[in-house]
């Protein structure tokens, strides 16, 4: 026996070897110049995986929520207005931030598994003004993809700042950040940036510092005000050492070893690989019957699929899965919570992962007392890998 299971739900994902032998080197000094070199590295490397030119990159110790807060604490102030694009329990969680920050949120909601179109965000900026456009690139529990280049247009046609959480999403789903007019695209390390978790990352444009630097209000969060990073990113950029708080040196150390890799792979390829395995994935689950939470083809996410349980098959179906070798997630979302579950496949997850969880699902479904013909799904699947 391996002794382990294979970890397919959204976050944390599988990790390269490389990537884990990088966090049990030995820690340095934060401001030792093995560890300056190594942090202004990930800050370069990280505006080509956002594909980001010329923003200010942060990397802070922390979860991705950390990341969202940074965003909405230093871009946002009390009374303005935010149009949240909701597409499931993250657009919910971000507009709770901003409410506490004394933001007013106002959902554009669509029903569970769907999204407004760039036109309807269109609309709705139209009748109001709003100072920002928030939206999810992938909601983790709906696996609804947004359409991030439409939306962040129209917004910014608008007038609007743009803030996209790209937690399940960075480094796995397209998002061109700049020429999309993305102003602050934000995540954590444990999904598609192949990192374990702890580290929350986010790019800011241009236009989004010019907001921050403009701000009347001082900024309500004393560890993520960006008067206490800026000195200290642009120093390690620099390739010089500065404190603020500690950084993560060890996780630092595996984000470079994750961050080249992924470059090194190249971001277009990594893209087409992520559509790939998606594409192949929902062939089998389609081929099984199992129907995915997002209502549409062109919502479905390439990190992360949801899929309701088929009828007379209940959240059992998650401890059989585990069973036969295979973590997936159970449901998230508050309202269908017990009828679905969630398959992440990003990041480091191979064709072979694939076919293996299939398997598992197939064999869980079997157990379960599902009627379909064994190997179905797999045939599906292989057939789909073997294309191009
Ligand atoms: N946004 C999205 C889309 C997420 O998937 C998650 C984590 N599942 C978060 C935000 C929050 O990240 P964390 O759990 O690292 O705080």
């Amino acid at each position: 026996m391996k002794g382990r299971k294979l970890l397919m739900i959204p976050g944390p994902i599988e990790f390269t070897p490389k990537v884990l032998a990088a966090m049990s080197e030995p820690t340095t000094s934060h401001v030792a110049d093995e560890f300056c070199q190594c942090f202004g590295e990930c800050l370069d490397m990280m505006l080509d995986v956002f594909m980001a030119k010329d923003h200010e990159p942060f990397v802070l110790a922390g979860s991705g929520t950390l990341a969202m807060d940074a965003a909405v604490a230093n871009l946002l102030e009390p009374g303005e207005r935010v149009l949240v694009v909701n597409s499931g329990y993250f657009g919910d969680r971000i507009g709770n931030m901003m409410n506490r920050y004394g933001v007013e949120s106002e959902h554009l909601r669509s029903p569970i598994g769907d999204i407004a179109s760039a036109a309807e965000v269109a609309e709705s900026l139209e009748n109001e003004d709003y100072r920002a456009v928030v939206l999810t690139h992938v909601d983790t529990s709906t696996a609804v993809q947004a359409d991030v280049e439409g939306i962040c247009r129209v917004a910014k046609e608008a007038g609007c700042l743009t803030i996209v959480d790209g937690v399940c999403g960075t480094g796995g789903a397209e998002c061109r950040t700049d020429s999309w007019g993305v102003d602050v695209y934000l995540t954590a390390s444990q999904k598609a940036l192949g990192t374990p978790p702890g580290l929350a990352l986010l790019t800011v444009s241009p236009e989004g510092m010019k907001a921050f630097y403009r701000r009347k209000a001082p900024v309500q969060n004393y560890y993520a005000d960006f008067d206490n990073w800026l000195p200290v990113m642009h120093a390690y950029r620099k390739r010089e050492g500065a404190y603020f708080g500690t950084p993560a040196v060890n996780l630092i150390y595996a984000l470079n070893v994750s961050l080249k890799q992924i470059l090194k792979e190249g971001m277009q390829e990594r893209f087409d690989r992520h559509l790939h395995l998606a594409g192949a994935f929902r062939a089998g689950t389609d081929a099984l019957g199992l129907k995915t939470v997002p209502v549409s083809k062109d919502l479905l996410a390439p990190t992360l699929t949801a899929l309701y349980y088929p009828e007379g098959i209940d959240s059992q179906l998650v401890s059989r899965i585990e069973d036969e070798g295979v973590l997936v997630a159970g449901g998230l979302h508050s309202e269908i919570k017990q009828r679905y579950f969630r398959v992440g496949h990003m990041g480091a997850h191979t064709e072979s992962d694939i076919i293996a969880t299939l398997a598992a699902i197939e064999r869980a479904l079997s157990k379960s007392g599902y009627d379909f013909s064994a190997g179905e799904g797999l045939a599906a699947a292989e057939r789909e890998l073997l294309t191009d």
